[in-house]
């Protein structure tokens, strides 16, 4: 039997002290700093078995890492046992079936680097160092999304640990309920210890184009950019932003366009004409340069915050206050979050919306206003200033994407990322896979009885 000082693992146990114990507990936001009682670093599913039955004897909280991007830090229990997948890594592709096996610890450029030896990929997140766990299971938005679907609609099935230590398959086929609770319900359900992705043919070629105005005149132009975007090909997923430059506030609008890029370009005179541009860029990286496009080798020193929606519309007066907000307080001079917009559509609303667990599917923009900064001193006004960049757009807010949820959303958030039905048949899912909500450092949906 296993106990807790000799729990036989094919991976290693750590506690405070032992050298990869802080590393393994240092996760993407800098305000987290729980110190778990031990770390299990699993290296097999017999390791993730023996580490939730090792905290359900001890009666330890558990908190399972991925990749440990989620901003809220959830990865990570207070005094508690985490079990980290990072050592779980592997990815299989089999070119012939256009499949990858996935292990639950892998990120995303695990993934995508094997998909693509072969001219392959999914959808994936947009910064290589997310993990694939966190991001798959609330969800997936990247760039080929509006094409594919979401990383969660192109999951063929999970194997899953389940909170009695069991493991099970989930699939259109095996425990389709489950199935369809792990497309969107996060962590709720157990610990996936490989995703089963469908590939696609997308070739290596992309192209990405921005294109800056002053914000001050820039209500027409997102008028217009929102308007292309209405009618753009799926290929293209539009982008805009706000940011600050020594010559004032900058609104950047664009899309990156991943395919062949010929008819990409076709969409570059409409973008120009949307006003009078001062800087445009525009770039041809393969799939795999865009999908490390954003990385960050330093970003796990900043303490995080970050605020977001869900858009159907936007209509000119959400225009003005996502611009009033650049240009007022940009001129001021404050400590702004930066804010963004990416377009949903296309594949991810070709998929019902009682068809998983995720929703929102009809959503036309998501809206992220996040900050980041290194002094605890500035924690209250970096975090007061991106709520209050969110809320200039509550009115207009339709939901909420699950991964985007801030810490302290609570249960509010949680009912903000699903409707109603859909939390009340998550509800029933979880009630019937983990009645005493062993798995619930998560977004998270609480068994009836809770
Ligand atoms: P973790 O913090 O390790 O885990 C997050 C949650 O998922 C925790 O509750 C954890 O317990 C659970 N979990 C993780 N793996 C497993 C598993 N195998 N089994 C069961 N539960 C698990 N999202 C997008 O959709 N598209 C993007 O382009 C995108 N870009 C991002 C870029 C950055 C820089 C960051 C920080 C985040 C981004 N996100 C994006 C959000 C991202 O989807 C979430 O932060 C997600 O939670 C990250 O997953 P993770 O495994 O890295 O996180």
């Amino acid at each position: 039997m296993t106990t807790a000082n000799s729990p036989r693992l094919d991976g290693r146990l750590l506690t405070a002290g032992d050298p990869g114990y802080d590393a393994a507990r240092t996760v993407w936001n800098a305000m987290i700093d729980r110190r778990p009682r031990m770390i299990v670093r699993a290296a097999s599913v017999t390791d993730v078995v023996t580490a939730v039955r090792l905290a359900r004897e001890l009666d330890l909280e558990i908190g399972v890492r991925g990749g440990g991007h989620n901003v809220a830090g959830l990865a990570v229990p207070a005094d508690g046992l985490m079990i980290d997948l990072t050592p779980l890594n592997g990815v299989r592709v089999d070119p012939i079936r256009r499949r990858a096996r996935v292990q639950g610890g892998a990120l995303l450029g695990a993934l995508d680097r094997a998909s693509q030896r072969y001219g392959l990929a999914t959808t994936a997140g947009n910064v290589s160092h997310t993990g694939v766990g966190g991001l798959t299971l609330g969800g997936g938005m990247g760039w080929l999304a509006r094409q594919h679907g979401l990383a969660c609609d192109n999951v063929v099935s999970f194997r899953m640990v389940t909170a009695d230590g069991e493991v099970v398959t989930a699939s259109r086929t095996e425990n389709p309920d489950l199935y369809w609770g792990l497309r969107g319900g996060g962590g709720n359900f157990g610990t996936v210890t490989e995703f089963e992705f469908q590939l696609h043919h997308t070739g290596t070629q992309t192209l990405v184009a921005e294109f800056d105005f002053r914000a001050e005149d820039a209500v027409p132009v997102l008028e217009g950019w929102r308007d292309l975007n209405a009618v753009a090909p799926r290929q293209a997923t539009f982008t805009a932003d706000v940011h600050s430059t020594a010559s004032g506030p900058i609104a950047t609008v664009g899309f990156v366009w991943v395919g062949d890029s010929a008819p990409g370009h076709r969409l570059l005179p409409a973008m120009r004409a949307l006003g009078r541009p001062v800087a445009e860029r525009v770039t041809t990286p393969s799939y795999l340069e865009l999908q490390q496009r954003d990385d960050t080798t330093g970003g796990h020193a900043y303490r995080r915050y970050s605020s977001a929606h869900y858009l159907r519309q936007f209509p000119t007066a959400a225009i003005e206050a996502f611009l009033l907000r650049g240009a007022a307080d940009l001129h001021a001079g404050a400590q702004l979050p930066g804010v963004g917009l990416q377009a949903y559509g296309g594949a991810i609303a070709d998929v019902g919306d009682t068809d998983a667990a995720f929703s929102h599917r009809g959503t036309t923009f998501e809206f992220g206003a996040g900050s980041r900064w290194t002094e605890p001193s500035e924690d209250d006004d970096r975090m007061a200033a991106a709520r209050s960049a969110g809320a200039a757009l509550d009115p207009y807010a339709d939901g909420v994407y699950v991964n985007s949820l801030a810490a302290d959303e609570g249960q509010r958030g949680v009912r903000r990322a699903y409707p109603a039905a859909k939390l009340a048949r998550l509800t029933a899912l979880k009630t019937v896979w983990d009645p005493q909500n062993v798995f619930h450092l998560n977004h998270n949906i609480r068994p009836s009885h809770a």
